[in-house]
């Protein structure tokens, strides 16, 4: 019986302990390792550190933040290009921390299922670094998030860009406006879309979900997991600049470098 016992303490003391560890992992928001506990909250390994493509290393274009290779330039050619045309986007400017390559992808995507939500002050850590540093001139007034797929939340049953924008917001000192917008629609995913499929694809899928008061006349910072074309953002920005926001930004995680180097 005491033998039972004491195999029972035991058990009951490693599960313990794997259930602490379980909720309060300190480890690499990126490949997971395990980490010394730091008052930042911020976690990325000396390795990930080493690996990651930062995009404040990088030269980035001015407005999507994509890393430009031609350092003498402001604007990638896409940009340049919409705005010798007359059709800049609807937001102001997209800042992300690093690039969506293969030592971001892992740590970003195991987030995105569900299975690291310890990472969000992570990555929350990384976007209020950049974001806080970009946008000096007009600071942002409030802080949103891009509303996610609806089956991907019934899917999941948890908004992963929620946390992270709440997040960031608290280590800006801005307010968060939870579930600013809505999806009105299931649009396609925009990953299996092209550029062009993509701007159609959004065309009418957000709706403003409170009061247009809260929002007009002010800064709008949208926070989003991956930054792609940038399209997702664009038609938020579209949206709540229509009902009265005077300036909406963008900030990610990752941006996926179309240009490549
Ligand atoms: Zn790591
Ligand atoms: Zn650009």
């Amino acid at each position: 019986m005491n033998t039972n016992n004491n195999a029972l303490k035991n058990f009951i003391a490693g599960a313990a302990d794997r259930v602490s560890l379980l909720f309060y992992p300190p480890a690499c928001a990126f490949c997971g390792s395990v980490m010394p506990r730091s008052e930042t909250g911020v976690y990325i390994c000396p390795d990930c550190m080493s690996k990651l493509r930062f995009c404040v290393n990088e030269n980035c274009c001015s407005v999507c933040g994509v890393p430009v290779p031609d350092h003498s330039s402001e604007l990638c050619p896409e940009c340049f290009n919409r705005r010798t045309a007359g059709h800049p986007p609807h937001y102001n400017r997209i800042v992300s921390a690093c690039v969506y390559d293969d030592a971001a992808k892992g740590g970003i995507l195991r987030y995105k299922s569900g299975a690291e939500s310890g990472s969000a002050a992570t990555f929350a850590g990384l976007i209020a670094a950049v974001a806080g540093s970009a946008f000096t001139k007009t600071k942002p007034d409030l802080v949103g998030a891009v509303p996610p797929r609806r089956q991907r939340m019934l899917q999941l049953g948890f908004d992963q860009c929620h946390a992270v924008a709440k997040l960031t917001a608290r280590r800006l000192g801005l307010p968060y406006v939870k579930n600013m917008l809505t999806r009105s629609r299931d649009s396609r995913k925009q990953t299996e879309l092209s550029g062009s499929e993509r701007r159609t694809n959004l065309s009418g899928a957000f709706e403003l979900n409170v009061p247009p008061d809260k929002i007009r006349g002010r800064s709008i910072l949208l926070i989003d997991d991956v930054k792609t074309t940038g399209s997702t953002i664009d038609e938020c920005a579209r949206v709540l600049k229509e009902r009265g926001a005077a300036r909406v930004y963008g900030a990610s995680v990752a941006i996926t470098d179309f240009l490549g180097e």
